[in-house]
């Protein structure tokens, strides 16, 4: 029963209401604190869902990650790094019955911490013809595309969009937004 505490007890993040929007990283949590939400996992979602959730007044959340702070090392910062990190401590590594292994990020950002930095998203049709297959109930929750109550609604919601300069401006139509947690930038073309 312990070890799944222990494996979550490696980094809190906390955002406090008094603090605003402000957070700390800490391997330290103080004792007998109390949060209105504690998020498991401080990866791509994990960290925008806490980041949504502490913008809200009077509200404290605990994020809890697995992996340390690894934000200073240069693997996780450079796109040339990119690679050099898979099979290593910031990789989960899980193994399959395969005898291969699926990646994912053990450190805070999570996978977004080791991946590519392309912003990916699937293609509309896509969305609506996953939707589709659904029961009408589960149809009516918005797992389609629509801009107003489906899914872009929801990744636009969890994004921050930096603008392109004015040759990329011409080059993208306006399907982004710009002011939610994932921050995102286009990758210079002289790279
Ligand atoms: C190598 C690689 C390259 C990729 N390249 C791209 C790309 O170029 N473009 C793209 O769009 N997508 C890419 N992806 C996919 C993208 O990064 C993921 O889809 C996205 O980051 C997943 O977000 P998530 O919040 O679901 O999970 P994650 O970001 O992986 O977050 C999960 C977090 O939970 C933590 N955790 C797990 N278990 C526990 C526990 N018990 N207690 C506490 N914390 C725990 C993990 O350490 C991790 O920090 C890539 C992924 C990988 C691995």
């Amino acid at each position: 029963m312990a070890r799944p505490l222990a494996l979550c007890a490696a980094l809190a993040l906390l955002a406090l209401p008094h603090l605003g929007h402000a957070s700390i990283v800490t391997s330290t949590p103080p004792n007998h604190a109390h949060f209105d939400f504690v998020v498991i996992g401080g990866g791509t979602a994990g960290l925008a869902l806490a980041a949504r959730l502490s913008g809200h007044p009077g509200i404290s959340v605990l994020t809890i990650e697995a992996g340390r702070d690894n934000r200073t090392d240069a693997a996780t910062q450079s796109l040339l790094e990119f690679g050099g990190v898979l099979g290593g401590p910031l990789d989960w590594s899980w193994a399959t019955a395969e005898g291969r292994t699926i990646d994912g990020g053990k450190t805070l950002g999570g996978s977004s911490s080791i991946n590519g930095a392309a912003w990916t998203r699937g293609q509309d049709a896509q969305y609506d013809a996953w939707n589709a297959l659904l029961e009408p109930e589960e149809r009516a929750v918005g797992w389609g595309w629509s801009e107003d109550s489906g899914l872009l609604h929801y990744m636009q919601k969890s994004e921050t969009f930096h603008a392109p300069d004015a040759l990329q401006r011409a080059q993208l139509n306006a399907s982004h937004s710009v002011a939610t947690p994932v921050f995102l930038a286009l990758k210079s073309r002289q790279k």
